[in-house]
């Protein structure tokens, strides 16, 4: 190894660790798809077809969630199905019946939105909503939406920066998803 590509590469080696955190201080661009999580055991088939999930007695905190179904090459995902789980206001899941549960499918220009309630907090984890979208015939992508800045983020053991919505205010987030499509 001649001392100049020894250079090279001990230069290359320095910028390793920094890499982590460019890749995810830039936002989702729809090339990167996006990351896959667990479930977790509260998923229920079958949520009832709705845009809604508020129920009269809600209290606070409701959440407009926003965005678009695309493909890593930028086109929308007409169509394609999104359903959502989450804890209520107190951090239960209702594993009876459909609360806080509810699907839907994304327009002809792969957009979606959702009104909900922000999800309460439940031992162990800091606030999120699950997701299951899958773009017309493809395979499921499914993953967890995190609330920037929350101060349980950074000790929940899933929690990635690249699966926060963005929130210009409280109760407004938005969240585009790269899927196979
Ligand atoms: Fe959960």
């Amino acid at each position: 190894m001649t001392s100049r590509t020894r250079r090279r590469l001990m230069a290359a080696a320095a910028l390793l660790p920094v890499l982590p955190a460019l890749a995810q201080s830039r936002p989702l661009t729809c090339g990167e798809r996006t990351a896959a999580q667990t479930a977790g055991p509260f998923f229920k088939p079958d949520s009832p077809r709705r845009t809604t999930l508020l129920e009269p007695d809600a209290k606070t905190g409701k959440l407009v969630l926003s965005g678009t179904v695309m493909s890593a090459q930028c086109r929308p995902a007409a169509g394609a199905l999104l359903d959502f789980w989450q804890a209520d206001e107190g951090g239960r899941y209702d594993n009876q019946g459909f609360r806080y549960r509810g699907h839907q499918f994304a327009d002809a220009q792969g957009r979606y939105r959702l009104e909900t309630v922000l999800p309460g907090e439940y031992p162990g984890r800091t606030p999120h909503i699950h997701v299951r979208v899958q773009a017309p015939g493809e395979r499921v992508l499914t993953t967890q939406l995190y609330f920037p800045g929350h101060a349980r983020n950074g000790r929940d053991f899933l929690y990635r920066p690249d699966l926060e919505m963005r929130m210009a205010q409280r109760g407004e987030g938005e969240f585009d998803f790269v899927v196979e499509a």
